[in-house]
């Protein structure tokens, strides 16, 4: 019953050409994915990309139209999802409402014949991780939406499977649960040393948790990297503007170092831009966090038409020409730049990267 590793760090969790159609509808077009023994991986994606497809081909609820699941150099294809020693957690509910909390986490290792002996050992081990001790004996509904999400970790954990797989498991929670569960799921994930595939939706969620991220887009692999690499050097228009870097504006290259901008005064100067040709159509993205403002001249001349303060930070809102640029500052730069008043915007290297505009997969 137990699969025999070859002990491998990387290529760990393999999909591998994988793809899957449904009828005339393609959810997956052939991609390869590996993962390290130990990582936590996030596919990241809007709805329909085709994530929680490839989360169920991995787990073996569904079989892929073409390509293999390999765990450790073992081909896992052919079997069932019971047979391939992966935990998992769903979006919500899926505790066994009869059963107390303790009896659902127990549940799994009755099922794989566990000792008693061994059952009660890992259910005090389990338990004092996701910091639940005192509610072993309650049932689901007298949980809380967040810690029946804890229960169903524990219970995922409990078989001490050799991967963790998670779909969306805190988008039907409040935002304060769901930013903790976020970090206890991370911390959890890391003592545990549990290789993981996670799902979502929600991009500063991803980044927040993953060793690295899988973008998602129609089916496709849009870009694989580390929160920061997505964020910092998303590899398509489609990325940047899915990961949230706000201020994506159309623009012209000019053939060397600077970019025009439509209805900007004057071109821009931004690092990259050499490598277009000149008059290729461009997405240039600015980040809110990386914008300077000042009172004088200098840099593009703007208007702060809008103010909102979010606690950490204030965003503003300024007019450039036809564009509304955001920009996020501290609270005693905010605080220099009333709405209404004219402000110089700079661009440092940080805060501008540009892109070839156009279809994401030509
Ligand atoms: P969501 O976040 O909405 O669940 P997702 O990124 O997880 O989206 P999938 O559920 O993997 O996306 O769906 C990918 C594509 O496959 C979609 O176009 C969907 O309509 C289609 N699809 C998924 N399951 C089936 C099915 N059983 N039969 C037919 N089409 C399906």
């Amino acid at each position: 019953k137990h699969i025999e590793t070859t002990g491998a760090e990387t290529n760990y969790l393999v999909a591998e050409n994988i793809s899957k159609t449904y009828g005339s509808n393609m959810a997956l077009t052939p991609l390869n994915l590996s993962l390290d023994k130990g990582e936590l991986v996030t596919l990241l994606g809007p709805s329909g990309c085709g994530k929680t497809t490839l989360l169920r081909i991995v787990a073996g609820f569904n079989s892929p139209s073409t390509g293999r699941v390999l765990l450790a150099g073992r081909d896992l294809t052919p079997l069932p999802a019971a047979k391939r020693q992966m935990g998992m957690v769903f979006q919500a509910y899926s505790l066994f409402p009869n059963l107390t909390a303790q009896d659902n986490v127990r549940f799994g290792l009755k099922v794989s014949g566990v000792s008693a002996a061994e059952s009660d050992r890992r259910l005090n081990k389990l338990f004092a991780l996701i910091g639940l001790e005192e509610a072993r004996g309650r049932y689901p509904h007298q949980l809380s939406g967040g810690q029946q999400q804890r229960v169903a970790l524990a219970r995922a954990l409990a078989i001490e499977p050799q991967v963790l797989l998670l779909d969306e498991p805190l988008s039907a929670l409040d935002a304060q649960v769901r930013l903790n569960l976020r970090d206890e799921i991370r911390r959890v994930q890391r003592e545990t040393g549990t290789t993981t595939l996670f799902v979502t939706h929600d991009q500063e969620e991803a980044l927040a948790i993953s060793d690295r991220v899988v973008v998602m887009d129609r089916g496709r692999i849009a870009q694989l990297g580390t929160p920061e690499d997505i964020y910092r050097r998303p590899a398509t228009p489609f990325v940047a503007e899915f990961v949230g870097t706000a201020n994506g504006l159309d623009a012209l290259a000019t053939g060397d170092e600077q970019i025009e901008v439509p209805g900007w005064s004057a071109p821009v100067r931004v690092e990259g831009a050499r490598q277009f040709a000149r008059g290729e159509r461009l997405r240039l993205y600015l980040r809110p966090e990386e914008l300077r403002l000042s009172a004088g001249a200098g840099g593009l001349s703007g208007r702060v038409t809008d103010k909102r303060f979010l606690g950490s930070i204030t965003r503003l809102s300024v007019q450039v020409g036809e564009h509304t640029l955001v920009a996020d500052l501290q609270g005693n730069e905010a605080a220099a730049h009333p709405v209404g008043e004219a402000v110089s915007v700079t661009l440092s290297p940080l805060a501008a990267h540009v892109l070839r505009a156009g279809p994401a997969h030509p």
